[in-house]
């Protein structure tokens, strides 16, 4: 987003016309050392810019530090009731914390957090969800609606504010993408804190990709939003290929590789559906500019393939290779893989 302030999460910053940064999570608990640390670099390894990581015991936070020795994107500690547990990570050098005020307790404990966090610049998000919007707001509305989820978040920014807290992070989310999408276009007009942008609970990769594609694609190409989370339930560096390929449709990102295929029909004379899958986890940790086209046949993958930097199209007996729309050379099937990744690495 243009017009947010600028918020620092260790080395990456965020809001302030920076770069959308891409956000997952662990399915790891911090105790679980080597898993926490692998999982952590594997995503980064995916195109992770900030991870996170629940921090539900004590015993979890003194392991904050030891895994900050071992990874190098920021690390931000997902905090529940026991604001203890949040001092405890950002003595050990945690970069962000997210919490939700309401579930803290008292002002009193907040207040202790947020002076120890403005001390040592370590910024808050406060994760508004649908599912935990306080009593009070939800008897007002009726229903965990987008005005229910703006108003308990300006009610949380406000704590934070009364504590001279103003390094904060928001997040609206719910597992409703209208709503999701209605509470983080109303709170835009309302604050200029960065915007973390989700879709809570989305589901399984496909319905969640579905869910995420529509919600977030919506507000980002309505400017709304400085880092994303593509809630998945599946391998969380599937979130990762996922907020790429969103950021990437909605013109965010212009690095990596671009595929284009055909839906396949009649003329096509070889496993289309099984070769696209199979280029897509081949080139997905690629961070070169390309259009690569993927296509059925001669008859339009050769138009198509004008467009592209390289294309293949299925002939009668063989593939056609193309560069620039221009007829390359010919390939047996069996070798279209090795001499397509052949080009790609070259190019
Ligand atoms: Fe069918 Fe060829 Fe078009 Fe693919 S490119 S949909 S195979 S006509």
């Amino acid at each position: 987003m243009k017009n947010t302030k600028e918020i620092s999460i260790g080395n990456m910053k965020i809001g302030g016309g920076n770069r959308i940064a891409i956000q997952s999570m662990t399915t790891t608990k911090p105790s679980d050392l080597e898993k926490s640390i692998a999982q952590i670099n594997s995503l980064e390894k995916a195109g992770c810019d900030i991870v996170r990581i629940t921090v539900p015991t004590i015993e979890d936070a003194k392991f904050i530090d030891k895994i900050k020795e071992k990874i190098s994107i920021p690390l931000v500690a997902d905090i529940h009731f026991d604001y203890k547990i949040a001092l405890e990570c950002i003595e050990r050098g945690i970069d962000k914390i997210r919490i939700n005020p309401g579930n803290i307790g008292d002002r009193e404990r907040v207040k202790i957090l947020a002076n120890r966090a403005n001390l040592c610049n370590i910024p808050i998000r406060i994760g508004v969800n649908s599912g935990s919007i306080d009593k009070e707001i939800l008897q007002k509305f009726g229903a965990p609606n987008a005005d229910a989820m703006v108003e308990s978040a300006l009610k949380e920014v406000a704590v934070l504010e009364g504590c001279d807290f103003t390094n904060i992070v928001l997040s609206l989310k719910a597992s409703n993408v209208v709503t999701t999408v209605e509470a983080y276009r109303k709170i835009a007009k309302k604050v200029n804190y960065p915007l973390h942008i989700g879709v809570t609970e989305a589901g399984s990769e496909y319905s969640g990709l579905v869910k995420s594609s529509v919600g977030l694609g919506s507000l980002i190409l309505d400017d709304i939003g400085d880092t994303i989370r593509v809630s998945l339930t599946a391998e969380p560096e599937k979130e990762i290929y996922a907020a790429k390929e969103i950021l990437k449709a909605c013109g965010k990102i212009n690095g990596g590789i671009n595929i284009v295929s055909c839906p396949t029909c009649g003329r096509c004379n070889y496993n289309l559906i099984e070769t696209v899958k199979k280029v897509e986890e081949l080139t997905k940790n690629i961070d070169k500019k390309l259009t690569v086209a993927v296509m059925g046949c001669v008859v339009n993958g050769p138009g198509e393939a004008k467009e592209a930097d390289l294309g293949v199209a299925g002939g009668l007996t063989e593939c056609i290779l193309f560069k620039k729309g221009e007829l390359a050379r010919k390939i047996p099937f069996e070798n279209l893989l090795d001499e397509l990744m052949k080009e790609i690495n070259g190019a």
